[in-house]
């Protein structure tokens, strides 16, 4: 059994070096973050957020990346391979980079996203933004403009408590800094039985905060609006585009804490007895979890 279970032992550690090795040259050649430049390893990770019953949900347009048979070989090999990407830490210039741009000195300051809104109007990178268009609907309703009035509430909650909020489109600032970043966003489904609500943070938390936000948005979405939890959180959820950096400009700095938020679902008239008929609700328990948040981390 020995000679056999040698050369097996010998195999896999062959292919973990080889993977090391092409996954540092990435990292090293990896450029800061010029979305023609940018390397591919996520392009098949990364969805415009979504939903189990959303298949529509547009992926960007696929970029080529450079000509250049290395950057290429390590593409495909880091782009194939999920668990690759979760070893692809920082480079140097990238932790340089991301860690020279602090926020301005201030009170707390929050983003608030309402998920799809003005999505006519996004950037080339993210043109595939414009084929969802308004999201989910259902119950007669379109997911922006359900989410954008549940947004603006949570706006003026944290306003109330001195906070200062972005209300954003889909379209961010480029390398966006801030305290806490939320994306609100609502689902949709062929079948009018599936409701809950979700919340996701980055699939990789370079903040080391996200998930902290994550939990605490969850506790007070749940006590407050009493609704149930979905558990199918998505990749595309994990993958949303505004947390993928490398890829994007108009994205967050990957050391801002972020969740994005699914308040439940439009096509459940559970959910919607919330997320429609008492928006105050939804509001508050996103306003609650991001306030509790920001007092742990003593921001308030
Ligand atoms: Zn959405």
């Amino acid at each position: 059994m020995n000679r056999y279970f040698l050369i097996i032992v010998s195999v896999i550690l062959l292919a973990v070096a080889s993977f090391s090795a092409v996954g540092f040259a990435a990292k090293t050649n990896s450029p800061l973050y010029t979305a023609e430049n940018a390397p591919t390893f996520a392009n098949n990770e990364v969805g415009f957020e979504e939903t189990t019953e959303h298949p529509d949900e547009a992926e960007v347009s696929e970029k080529s990346p450079i000509p250049n048979p290395i950057q290429t070989i390590t593409s495909f090999i880091s782009g194939s391979s999920r668990w690759a990407r979760w070893w692809m830490d920082f480079t140097d210039e990238e932790r340089k980079y991301y860690e020279s741009q602090k926020r301005a000195p201030g009170p707390a300051r929050v983003g608030i996203q309402a998920g799809h809104w003005k999505n006519s109007e996004v950037p080339d990178e993210l043109s595939g933004l414009k084929r969802n268009g308004g999201g989910a609907s259902g119950g007669g309703k379109v997911e922006v403009d359900v989410v954008l009035e549940i947004a603006k509430k949570v706006k003026t909650l944290l306003e109330a408590k001195g906070v200062v909020v972005d209300l954003l489109p889909a379209t961010l600032p480029v390398d966006y800094v801030t305290d806490a970043f939320v994306s609100i966003h609502a689902d949709g489904s062929t079948s009018s039985n599936v409701s809950g609500f979700k919340i996701a943070s980055p699939q990789r938390d370079f903040s080391g905060k996200s998930v902290d936000l994550v939990k605490d948005l969850y506790e007070s979405y749940g006590k407050v609006t009493n609704l149930d939890q979905d558990k199918n959180i998505t990749r595309r959820m994990s993958g949303y585009y505004a947390f993928n950096w490398r890829r994007y400009d108009h994205a967050l700095s990957p050391l801002t804490p972020a969740a994005i938020v699914e308040t439940g679902f439009l096509t459940s008239a559970t959910d919607r007895k919330i997320i429609v008929s008492n928006q105050n609700l939804a509001a508050e328990g996103i306003a609650n979890g991001i306030l509790r948040f920001l007092a742990d981390n003593e921001l308030l």
